[in-house]
């Protein structure tokens, strides 16, 4: 190993004992201030203090990490394996997708027009292409008539094949179908039925190995494979995307922050005021700075709502605000489905996924879009994102489990009971230290610390393409 790194990696190691020492020290002298019964304002302003350095703490220890990581020596071989997993797994669709037989080959056919958004609609086509990649079926993709653009997929993005697009008319059964059925039509994932194993959260067993040892979160790297393929631009959507970041003045580093408002807000998800998204901007900017350095504030904002980006303007004017409230108005509800609003929606996702950190609501699957394709630009982006509401999720997707690695003892009445080794259905993080579940072995659901657990990253035995 490198000096740097040795240094850095003791360096942390002594700050974590640092930093508990602080918190323990600090707060015991809050404690011993509240039972003597001191001013409510001198104890405010020595919490203040607490927080301000506690943050600062966190910083330096994230941005420790950081370095540590690009010393550590690995770093060749994680962007060499990235390129190679990804290669591998583009080569397997192109194959999969360019069968030398259209006419016999087996097929599944996919209907684009869920009835949904464009991120909505993207992840049911990923859905798709993961049970055609499964199933060892062409993906067919109908799409004339597409809600965002009536001359279909094919005119914004490539066609998922170059050479087998019709489904013919012969032997096509709904899913499941039968074994000697060569084309399968797929329903949408909320009414597929029987469900198989390999839906997401799931990722390929021969591939998992690799996986876990690159990647921090490895079904968003899959997901994000299937999002590399699919997106690939036709010319002109590649041109307008040029041009698109060249008018708003795209540089780096960047935040991308998406704020989703309007027909979102109050059924599927809360509002989230403009300045708690900034609050987590200037603390990624304040880990950067965090060695001495200054770095321009600089965010790209996009939202269905187009006041948004114009408040953020106005409280914000220290930031460089990159984003086009024309983008944000089209995306109301009455003008979310035209061409322009189409334009919108690809450019918004696209900048949000080259932004080197994301600030956002996962409820939300424009920002899921854009978190999972983040994961083709780096080899490992899987800490690239504060979401403040969900955790990250696929929407149908089968449990989410996490494996116990530290007992827990309840401590109220909400508490889960843990044993090492038990598995957790977990529902979300509070993201306040605590985690909501369900315990697989008791049946019982509740709240626990959330780093009493670890990602059990499912596996689901899938063809090998044997020879591409
Ligand atoms: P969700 O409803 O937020 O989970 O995401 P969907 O993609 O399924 O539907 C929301 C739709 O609203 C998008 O597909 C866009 O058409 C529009 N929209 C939402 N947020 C934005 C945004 O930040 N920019 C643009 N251009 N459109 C947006």
């Amino acid at each position: 190993p490198s000096l740097e790194y040795e240094f850095t990696r003791r360096r942390i190691q002594t700050n974590i004992g640092e930093i508990w020492n602080f918190f323990s020290s600090e707060l015991g002298k809050v404690r011993k201030a509240v039972a003597a019964g001191h001013a409510s304002a001198d104890l405010e302003e020595s919490i203040n203090q607490v927080l301000l350095q506690g943050a600062e703490h966190k910083r330096s220890l994230l941005s420790d990490m950081e370095r540590m990581r690009q010393s550590d020596g690995y770093e060749a071989w994680r962007h060499k394996e990235a390129r190679e997993l990804s290669d591998l797994v583009q080569r397997r669709l192109h194959y999969l997708q360019n069968p030398s037989d259209c006419q016999n080959a087996r097929k599944l056919v996919c209907k684009l027009n869920k009835g949904c958004g464009y991120g909505c609609q993207l992840h049911h086509v990923v859905y798709c292409f993961i049970v055609a990649y499964a199933t060892e079926r062409t993906l067919i993709l109908k799409s004339r008539g597409w809600r965002y653009h009536k001359g279909g997929w094919e005119e914004v993005f490539q066609p998922v094949s170059n050479s087998c697009h019709d489904a013919g008319t012969a032997n096509t059964y709904n899913w499941p179908g039968k074994p000697n059925t060569q084309v399968l039509v797929l329903p949408i994932i909320d009414s597929l039925m029987p469900r198989p194993p390999y839906l997401p959260l799931a990722v390929p067993e021969d591939l998992a190995p690799r996986l876990k040892r690159l990647h921090g979160d490895p079904i968003v790297w899959w997901v994000g494979q299937f999002l590399k393929y699919l997106l690939r631009p036709q010319p002109t959507t590649r041109d307008f995307l040029t041009s698109g970041m060249r008018n708003l003045g795209w540089e780096r580093p960047i935040v991308g922050v998406h704020v989703r408002r309007t027909d979102k807000v109050g059924t599927e998800a809360a509002c989230h005021s403009v300045e708690e998204y900034m609050t987590y901007v200037e603390d990624y900017y304040r880990t950067l700075e965090v060695n001495g350095s200054t770095v321009a504030r600089r965010i790209f904002l996009a939202s269905d709502d187009a006041q948004v980006i114009e408040e953020a303007r106005r409280k914000y004017p220290q930031y460089q605000i990159i984003g086009d409230p024309e983008v944000a108005r089209m995306a109301s509800v009455s003008t979310r489905y035209t061409d322009t609003a189409l334009n919108g929606i690809i450019l918004d996702i696209h900048l949000l996924s080259m932004s080197d950190h994301l600030v956002c609501t996962f409820s939300s699957q424009v920002c899921r879009v854009a978190y999972e394709i983040m994961q083709t630009m780096y080899p490992d982006a899987a800490h690239r994102f504060k979401s403040l509401d969900d955790i990250y999720y696929y929407g149908g997707q089968n449990a989410h489990n996490r494996r116990v690695v530290i007992a827990h003892k309840p401590r109220t009445h909400e508490d889960l009971q843990l044993r090492v080794g038990d598995l957790v259905s977990v529902a979300g993080n509070h993201w306040d230290g605590n985690s909501k579940g369900k315990n697989t072995r008791t049946n019982q659901g509740g709240l626990f610390p959330s780093f009493k657990v670890e990602e059990k990253v499912d596996t689901a035995k899938l063809p090998l393409y044997a020879g591409i």
